[in-house]
């Protein structure tokens, strides 16, 4: 049984569909409790382009939250068969899930990032990984009074 306060990142769709199959495969891969979910209409698609820069931005901000204050080192990004937000098919979403991976990663290299595709089965796939360049240095909690190390030097 994970530790209770583990946590990885989801950037998944919005879609209802999703929610179940991303949480339980991420918790069983990495062995966490908890799967943040950072929700948008096709965020595959969002991350892909880079824009709408508000909303990239904002999907940033909420992955930082994760990180920071619940001490995730994984972040998954999603896209899936049938989506409404990000209407593509397959091929060109597998393409979107690495760019965003890609995109996620040139921001925070001290995580692992992977992209997972959901199947016309619900099934969820593995499409990319990128683990830490840098020996990752977990971000003191709040209230921790261990030795004061930064992550970012
Ligand atoms: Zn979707």
């Amino acid at each position: 049984m994970p530790h209770e306060e583990t946590f990885a990142t989801a950037v998944n769709c919005m879609d209802g569909r999703v929610q179940e199959p991303v949480r339980k495969w991420i918790q069983q891969r990495f062995g966490v409790f908890h799967v943040d979910m950072v929700t948008e209409a096709g965020p595959s698609g969002i991350l892909a382009r880079g824009e709408p820069e508000e909303i990239v931005r904002s999907i940033f901000h909420r992955v930082d939250i994760s990180i920071e204050k619940h001490g995730s080192r994984v972040v998954a990004v999603v896209g899936h068969h049938d989506c409404a937000g990000n209407p593509v098919d397959a091929h060109q979403q597998k393409q979107h899930i690495v760019e965003s991976v890609r995109r996620i990663r040139a921001w925070r290299e001290d995580v692992t990032v992977i992209g997972l595709y959901v199947n016309h089965r619900w099934e969820v796939e593995e499409v990319v990984s990128f683990h830490p360049s840098r020996p990752s240095v977990q971000a003191p909690r709040e209230g921790h009074d261990g030795p004061d190390v930064s992550p970012y030097p």
